[in-house]
């Protein structure tokens, strides 16, 4: 599947801008500088096609890419710190109509930060996927800046978060972009779902 090139869509503001949904579609979701772009990026094997938008309070774009007979979608990241009320309901509004009105999303992949771990706003995500009954999937994120004790810990809380949410799959994907970690392993888990 990913020997094939991954080409920009399109990116919405609005949901009457989505693509229709004929095809095969999972989307990344995580907080802002969680290492999505990062990943995206070394999933498809193209160094720059998803751009990290660190910007708080930057238009929140849902970003649809093609490969193959899938979308592959990249939600804003969300957990700004101090970002404006009007931000994070506009997101809000965003994920929720994107999360509930999407009949061919198969799967979302919820991007976690090995060095921190789940905090209090993944599981908001994790509540809202349980509510729009969206099948989701953790990766762990940055995994070569963790070692040892704090690895087992971090994956042991997220094992515990993850137990407590009805539509999430116990099993965690561990990746490093930086080292490509991970990364196959990751592939062949989205090649399986189409
Ligand atoms: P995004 O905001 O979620 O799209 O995050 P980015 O992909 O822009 O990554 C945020 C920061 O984390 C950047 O400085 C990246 O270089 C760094 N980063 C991303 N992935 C990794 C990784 O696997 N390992 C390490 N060490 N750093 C990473």
């Amino acid at each position: 599947l990913f020997r094939q090139e991954t080409q920009f869509l399109k990116g919405v503001v609005a949901m009457d801008g989505l693509p229709p949904d004929d095809r095969v579609e999972i989307c990344f979701a995580g907080r802002s500088n969680v290492g999505k772009s990062s990943l995206i990026n070394a999933l498809t094997g193209r160094r720059n096609i998803a751009r990290a938008s660190n910007t708080p309070g930057r238009t929140q774009e849902v970003n649809f890419f093609t490969l193959a007979h899938l979308y592959l979608v990249d939600l804003p990241g969300y957990g700004f710190a101090n970002a404006p009320v009007p931000v994070v309901q506009q997101w809000q509004r965003v994920m929720k109509a994107y999360l509930g009105g999407r009949a061919n999303l198969r799967r979302a992949f919820l991007l976690i930060d090995h060095r921190h771990g789940p905090k209090p706003v993944d599981a908001e995500i994790m509540d809202l996927l349980d509510k729009a009954a969206v099948p989701f999937q953790a990766v762990l994120t940055k995994s070569d800046k963790v070692k040892g004790a704090d690895r087992d810990r971090t994956q042991a809380a997220l094992r515990e978060t993850l137990a407590r949410h009805p539509a999430a799959y116990p099993e965690i994907v561990v990746t490093s972009s930086e080292t490509g970690d991970g990364i196959e392993t990751l592939r062949a888990v989205i090649a399986g779902i189409a």
